[in-house]
């Protein structure tokens, strides 16, 4: 069986436990594959991003408990690159790399797409004359802009901009209006090959109560034959696993019957019944 989370922070950025803390609870939680992805630098727009410094720190250290613990897991070196940071990556030493949209750029501000229901009501009103859609447009660009990026592997939390939407107080999930906006982007996505991820870091936060993708872009991802692996996007060794087995039913009843897992020569699609 395969058990797989690729997207997880350590305190080098903005998560709460050490890298080999985080790497004994994934032994204990029965994890078979683990993924390091902490925010590459993208100062000053991210505060929460690694520093250099960590950022050579951070890469050590994911070596050194590669090695250390290589009979009880396998263990990767990735990033979660923002879409404004990627000029600042090294990709030389990366095993994968997620690419994520964390802002939008507002005449010649970055806004935050994730930060908190305020800002983000703030930013839809006052950016946007309260247009939810036209946000969703420039949202959804730039989302489909890196998914063009040779580097980038996965595309992280598509929907990340529904994070305060659980109550659909900006939009309902199946409007037609948005979800043609958000098939376009993932018409892009599959075309350019890249691996969709469902993302279950909202729910452990409790902003959400299903995984990024909504499940209407779930079903559009299968029935197009778009590829996806399941990521808890985990800040707190705790969450590692959070709602991976409701996740997995969803990922089912939405009719996909292969998931992707990371090897030493790269993504291979494997049958969705040999992941846990
Ligand atoms: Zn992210
Ligand atoms: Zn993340």
């Amino acid at each position: 069986m395969i058990k797989q989370n690729l997207h997880t922070h350590s305190i080098y950025c903005d998560g709460k436990n050490t890298i080999e803390e985080i790497v004994l609870s994934a032994i204990e939680k029965g994890f078979t594959i683990l993924g390091f992805s902490g925010h590459g630098y993208n100062r000053p727009i991210d505060d929460y991003s690694m520093t250099r410094e960590n950022t050579k720190l951070y890469y050590s250290d994911v070596e050194y408990v590669k090695n250390k613990y290589k009979d009880k897991i396998k263990i990767y070196l990735g990033i979660e690159q923002d879409y404004f940071g990627r000029n600042f990556v090294n990709h030389k030493f990366l095993e994968y790399i997620i690419g994520s949209v964390h802002f939008i750029k507002v005449g010649n501000e970055y806004k935050p797409v994730d930060l908190s229901s305020d800002v983000t009501d703030y930013i839809i009103k006052e950016y946007f004359n309260g247009d939810f859609l036209s946000y969703a447009k420039l949202y959804y660009e730039e989302v489909k802009k890196m998914s063009y990026w040779e580097e980038v592997d996965i595309i992280g939390h598509i929907d990340l901009l529904m994070k305060f939407n659980d109550d659909e107080k900006y939009i309902k999930f199946n409007n037609y209006d948005y979800l043609n906006i958000a098939y376009d982007c993932i018409d892009t996505i599959i075309k350019n090959n890249k691996i969709i991820e469902v993302n279950t870091g909202a729910i452990s936060r409790g902003y959400r109560t299903s995984p990024y993708p909504h499940i209407k872009l779930l079903e559009y991802i299968d029935k197009n034959n778009g590829k996806i692996c399941l990521n808890s996007d985990c800040h707190e060794k705790t969450n590692l696993d959070c709602y991976y087995e409701e996740a997995l039913k969803i990922i089912k009843q939405c009719g996909f019957d292969k998931m992707m897992y990371l090897s030493d020569n790269g993504f291979v699609l494997q049958n969705i019944n040999l992941f846990k």
